[in-house]
């Protein structure tokens, strides 16, 4: 009942079975093909005694079967649970038993090393089905078994979870994100009402941004809600976008900021490239630099939104519009430094650490209010709590906004120096290093000091052939930063730590002096 998301899909198969939805590796899939398929899993699920918001697990690379298991569970009210194939087996496992899977389903020969150290691991008793491994029923013959007709009549609240997607765990262990068939259909809603480009019959989307983040389960849902094509690639590969972005005249297309520098960096004659089909580029999940965006701006050369959101909102539910990007470019720089304004439906605000409402310029927590809100975090009332109050997520962001709405964020609350009772965003120390000329890539975090309780210290990955030290870097500081915060620490890389969405990992940085220490927040 309500609006689901396997509902829209069947629209637009009633209407147009012949279209094509998704097209990957070569081989067209048209709708009429994806929605047998679905059906065909959902009666095998059934089959397999899953009933209404019980946990499928998935565990694959981006392929077809990402699309068809979401539909087959949308279909029989079961919970799609996609796991993180980049995740050492352990914390695979860790998820596999938080969310208390009753299935996994791994169709992804690439995998197989990776299930087969996941088996001993997990519940000996959840069924496994896979392309390939010891211990598991094959996926072609398990699907073989199922008819591709029967009816599903179960009533289906739209309020119930359809989605359990992982947070990234960039600042803690990775939690279960659950959303709802009506989350899914507002961000839709609101996403569309939102973009230029509004997908549909007649428009392509690239997707390459893996299935188990929001950022890669939202891009392939949402087209496929409105009828869309889809060119599905398996995992990034920044010649492999290049390439079907010419051959497919693709329409659409996000991304994240450490994908748009893989392409710009390694792809070779990107200047001659032909994106003239490319009608809107989005891109976000993390802090994009001001330089890799304008270089960006000029290669592809159509509308950008960049996207802010997270697990928690289903997605993107702020963005800054082409039009900021124009006005950013004509005459006002600082606005590629904010993230945008509100969606659609969306609110928001800030707040002090009391929960009070601060005023136009003043930095606090970013809280958002939207229908794409999460239903909770799986099994953790606690966290759930904390995060989600009165229909406001607590982002954990902080943020201002100013007087015309749009939001520019800081830092994550628990990046935050406090030094000497001084608040000290580490992203306003980054943006003045980053500028040095010896610094390649930077990132600053808290440490211990028995004087301060914390001071900033700088992790710095040097450009090739370049040297720096402390009084080096303290002295290009001088001037531009007040003298608490800058850092008279500095500590020499060869890369810094990132997860597969290019977001810095702070925690695993601050871990080693922390030893010993007690720090609030992680
Ligand atoms: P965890 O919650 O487990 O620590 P995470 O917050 O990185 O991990 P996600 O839900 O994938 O998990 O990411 C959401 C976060 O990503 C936001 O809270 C914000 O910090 C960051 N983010 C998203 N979009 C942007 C953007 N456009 N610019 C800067 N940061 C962004
Ligand atoms: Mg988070």
């Amino acid at each position: 009942h309500g609006m689901l998301i396997h509902q829209f899909f069947d629209y637009h198969t009633r209407r147009n079975p012949e279209h094509q939805c998704l097209l990957f590796q070569g081989k067209s899939f048209n709708y009429a093909a994806i929605a047998a398929e679905s059906i065909r899993i959902a009666n095998g699920l059934r089959d397999q005694g899953i009933d209404r918001n019980d946990r499928v697990a998935t565990l694959c690379e981006n392929c077809p079967e990402v699309l068809t298991i979401i539909l087959a569970c949308s279909r029989i009210g079961a919970v799609a649970v996609p796991l993180n194939y980049r995740l050492a087996a352990p914390e695979v496992a860790y998820i596999l038993n938080d969310a208390q899977a009753k299935i996994l389903i791994a169709p992804d020969m690439a995998l197989v090393d990776l299930l087969t150290s996941i088996r001993p691991l997990a519940d000996p008793a959840l069924p496994i089905i896979a392309a390939s491994a010891q211990g598991a029923e094959n996926w072609q013959h398990w699907l073989s078994q199922y008819q591709d007709t029967a009816q599903f009549t179960d009533e289906i609240d739209a309020n119930a979870g359809i989605l359990q997607l992982y947070t990234s765990g960039t600042t803690g262990r990775p939690k279960g994100v659950v959303s709802s068939q009506r989350n899914i259909i507002a961000l839709y809603i609101s996403s569309s009402t939102s973009v230029s480009v509004k997908a549909g019959p007649g428009t392509r989307d690239l997707v390459c941004a893996p299935n188990f983040h929001i950022g890669g389960v939202g891009t392939l849902l949402l087209p496929v809600l409105a009828g869309a094509s889809v060119v599905l690639h398996s995992s990034f590969n920044p010649m492999a976008v290049v390439d079907d972005l010419e051959k497919h005249k693709i329409d659409n297309m996000f991304i994240v900021p450490a994908m748009i520098m893989a392409i710009l960096d390694y792809v070779p004659n990107i200047e001659q490239r032909d994106f003239s089909s490319l009608r809107q580029l989005l891109y976000g999940a993390s802090p994009i630099s001001t330089g890799l965006l304008e270089r960006a701006l000029k290669i592809f050369k159509c509308d950008f939104y960049q996207c802010y959101g997270m697990t928690e909102t289903t997605g993107t539910i702020v963005s800054l519009s082409p039009e900021d990007h124009i006005r950013a470019l004509r005459d006002q720089p600082e606005l590629l430094q904010s993230c945008g304004r509100p969606q659609a439906g969306v609110e928001v605000k800030v707040v002090d650490a009391q929960g009070n409402t601060l005023g136009i310029g003043e930095t606090g927590e970013l809280l958002i209010h939207s229908e794409a809100n999460m239903l909770c975090y799986y099994n953790r009332e606690q966290a759930t709590a904390e995060t989600l109050q009165d229909g406001w997520i607590h982002t954990g962001d902080s943020a201002l906004i100013d007087e015309h709405g749009y939001i520019f964020l800081r830092d994550r609350i628990k990046d935050m120096i406090v030094s000497g009772g001084e608040n000290i965003y580490p992203i306003e120390i980054e943006n003045i290093l980053s500028q040095h000329p010896a610094i390649g890539d930077v990132a600053v975090i808290g440490v211990p000091c028995t004087k301060f309780g914390e001071t900033p210290l700088a992790c710095v990955v040097l450009k090739p052939e370049q040297s720096l030290d402390e009084a080096e870097m303290i002295e290009f500081c001088r001037g531009q930063l007040a003298g608490y915060k800058i850092p008279r620490q500095l500590k020499i890389f060869d890369v810094l730590p990132r997860n597969p969405s290019g977001k810095l990992l702070k925690k695993d940085l601050r871990m080693p002096f922390w030893e010993g220490h007690a720090r609030g927040i992680n």
